[in-house]
């Protein structure tokens, strides 16, 4: 006997079927099932009654006895009766009549126009007649007068008790009439009451007869009517069952679904043809030579043994569905949902077969795709994360800019460098809002340009940007384009602090240089600039063939201001001289230069000796308006220039030490000439320039 297994709420006994506890002994009966073989038994109890008597009602023996009795009673009239009370010759008229009017029915009865309403009026006549037959009977007592009791009887049993009793009407009323006219005509022997009295008894005696024939046959119609009603019923009971059936197994044979009826010794008696599809078996194979668990793998059957055991010691009712593998003829593997449907009354086992294959190898290219996304997607996590990481850890500031320059993503390093969050950066400012306007517009510029000229755009700018509080920092932004992608990388080195070091540098390098070639005191060109400039010029003039001049000066009597007005007072002086002087040489390529002491020298390229000689005179004048003072001066009460000068046009065959030994001669000649005056040197003779004032050793010439 199987029982009807549940659901659990466990989930671990939910996933397979016990069919071990739906096993039950084998029978070798078959057991499928042949409506047609069902035949509805006959109960004994609707057996029909019966009946105890039976109803004549063939028209045949009524006309047959309404001829015999009529002749009976008409020969016992001709031959027995020779006196009859009425004239004899109306018997046979009354006959004749009688018999017509029984033809007349008959006719009708046989032409299926029987009509009710003749019948009373038969019986009624059958009465009369009879009654009549023994008013004309003159012995004593009459046998004739048995006619009406058969009349009354045979016409009660054919047609009922309410024809009998309204015959026993008729009867009450003519029979004493009958009886009071024979009375009058002939005397009544004592057995001809007894006669009457049997007579009597027995038409009471048949009264209750038909009476119970009666309620009998009434009874039994009913019963009758009922069978008929329960016959029609069952018939139309197996019309539906059949109807029922027939849909049924259309629907079992054409479900989609495969499914397998199971009888209590777990053989197959029933597959539809999914199943047949499903396991390539037809049905002759099936049919009480397999199992369902025969289909089913052994590991999986095994699973199934193993997890019943488990459940039965856990306890916990069986599931009526499971998922397995089953095998078919041509060993290939199915993926199926068995369910078990047990049908209480039937005892047998219903299951359906669920064929999942397909999306169980769905399920697995699924589950597959889905790990390896999973794994690309961990994957794509984790280099996210580490890019995520390389770009926040990155040391520099970088950016992720968007075509239309709009940021998308900021690490820290720029919110730092900035001034502004993340949030207030991503998605909300460009690239642009953070260069400075100039620098912007000249990239721009550039970047139209190269355009135009169809030439690659750079890939790093210097320039500065400005963070949050308006702050300009220099900064060298690289871009790199991400081949295949829409957006930027943009890093930001800041170099403030190198651009300012560097400028420091450069000022402490201008500073060194300016301290190198920078004579302190004075602020005009050292000695060592002095030299410098003076071989420069000498060497390009030699190669121009073009003119240098040389003015070499000395403030006269200068040892005597010093020891007049003190040290620093001399230091003042000296730079107010070299300020003096530097004024007056006006051209930028003339150098003034602190010679030494208190000596001054200017380099004049591309001079001739009158413009050195009207420099070098305007420069002494200049000196002298000064009017500082030098009382001990043995020239002048002022300081006073004595100054020398000296032309060449650079030549190889010549040193640059001959200039500055002409220059300096010329000097010391105007020192000899008493000061405060200007002589020119003796190498300007190789210039012809006809104008120049020349310094003779052996005479002397002073402006
Ligand atoms: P002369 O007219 O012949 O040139 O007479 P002098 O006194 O100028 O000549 P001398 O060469 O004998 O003296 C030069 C003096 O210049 C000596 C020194 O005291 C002074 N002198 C040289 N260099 C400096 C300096 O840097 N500062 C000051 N205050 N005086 C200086
Ligand atoms: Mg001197
Ligand atoms: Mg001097």
């Amino acid at each position: 006997m199987a029982r009807i297994p549940q659901k659990t709420n466990d989930p671990d006994l939910d996933s397979v079927v016990d069919l071990e506890s739906i096993a039950a002994p084998d029978q070798d009966t078959s057991p499928v099932v042949d409506l047609g073989s069902i035949v509805f038994a006959e109960s004994k109890n609707l057996s029909p009654r019966r009946l105890t008597a039976v109803r004549a009602n063939a028209p045949d023996m009524l006309i047959l006895a309404r001829i015999i009795l009529p002749v009976l009673v008409f020969l016992y009239f001709y031959f027995i009766v020779h006196n009859p009370i009425l004239p004899l010759s109306v018997i046979p008229i009354c006959f004749i009549l009688y018999f017509g009017y029984h033809l007349f029915l008959y006719w009708q009865a046989r032409h299926n126009r029987a009509n009710s309403k003749y019948i009373p009026t038969a019986i009624q006549l059958d009465m009369v007649a009879a009654h009549f037959a023994w008013l004309c009977d003159p012995t004593e007592p009459t046998p004739i007068m048995l006619i009406v009791l058969i009349a009354a009887i045979g016409n009660g049993i054919q047609h009922g008790m309410p024809a009998f009793r309204s015959l026993l009407h008729m009867t009450v009323i003519m029979a004493p009439l009958v009886f009071a006219i024979r009375f009058f005509f002939i005397s009544i022997l004592p057995s001809s009451y007894l006669f009457l009295f049997l007579g009597f008894f027995l038409l009471i005696y048949i009264y209750f007869l038909i009476g119970r024939i009666d309620s009998v046959q009434v009874q039994a119609e009913k019963r009758t009517t009922e069978l008929e009603l329960n016959n029609f019923k069952l018939q139309q009971l197996g019309i539906a069952i059949q109807n029922s059936e027939a849909r049924y197994r259309n629907i079992f044979d054409n479900s989609s679904v495969a499914m397998v009826l199971i009888e209590e010794n777990m053989r197959i008696s029933l597959v539809n043809s999914k199943f047949e599809e499903l396991t390539q078996y037809n049905k002759s194979d099936l049919y009480n030579k397999k199992r369902l668990t025969d289909f089913i793998i052994a590991e999986d059957l095994e699973r199934i043994k193993r997890y019943h055991t488990k459940r039965k010691q856990k306890g916990g009712v069986a599931p009526i569905e499971y998922q397995c593998k089953i095998m078919d003829r041509n060993q290939k593997i199915k993926h199926v949902i068995i369910r078990f449907n047990v049908v209480p009354w039937h005892e047998r086992i219903m299951a359906t077969l669920v064929d999942i294959t397909s999306s169980e190898q769905a399920k697995a290219a699924l589950h597959r795709s889905t790990r390896k996304l999973r794994q690309a997607a961990s994957l794509l996590t984790i280099n996210e994360k580490r890019y995520r990481g390389l770009f926040e850890n990155t040391g520099t500031a970088t950016i992720l800019v968007e075509k239309n320059l709009r940021i998308s993503m900021a690490n820290s390093k720029f919110c730092e460098m900035t001034g502004y969050n993340k949030d207030d950066i991503t998605h909300k400012k460009r690239l642009s809002e953070f260069i400075e306007r100039k620098n912007l517009y000249r990239i721009r510029k550039f970047h139209s340009k190269q355009k135009a000229k169809g030439l690659p755009l750079p890939t790093e700018y210097e320039c500065l940007i400005v963070d949050k509080h308006k702050k300009l920092k220099h900064v060298v932004m690289k871009i790199y384009t991400q081949p295949g992608q829409a957006g930027n990388i943009v890093s930001f080195f800041d170099i403030t602090k190198h651009k300012e070091a560097e400028a420091a540098l450069q000022k402490a390098h201008e500073k060194l240089r300016l301290v190198a070639v920078i004579d302190e005191l004075t602020q005009v060109a050292n000695r060592r600039q002095f030299n410098e400039k003076l071989n420069r010029e000498w060497n390009r003039l030699k190669r121009e063939g073009l003119p240098l001049s040389l003015i070499m000066c000395d403030v006269d009597c200068f040892k005597l201001y010093n020891d007049n007005y003190g040290h620093q007072n001399g230091d003042r002086c000296l730079r107010a001289i070299a300020d003096a002087i530097k004024k007056n040489v006006k051209r930028s390529i003339d150098v003034v230069a602190r010679y030494g002491g208190e000596e001054f020298a200017v380099i004049m390229p591309n001079t001739d000796v009158d413009g050195a000689l009207h420099v070098a005179e305007n420069m002494r004048l200049v000196i002298e308006q000064l009017k500082i003072p030098n009382k001990a001066s043995t020239v002048s009460p002022y300081i006073t220039l004595s100054l020398g000068v000296s032309t060449i046009i650079p030549t190889s065959s010549q040193p640059l030490d001959v200039l500055i030994k002409d220059a300096d001669n010329a000097l010391y000649e105007a020192k000899n000439l008493g000061r405060n005056r200007t002589v020119i040197g003796k190498c300007h003779q190789a210039v012809s320039l006809p104008q120049v004032l020349r310094w003779d050793s052996n005479k002397p010439m002073a402006f």
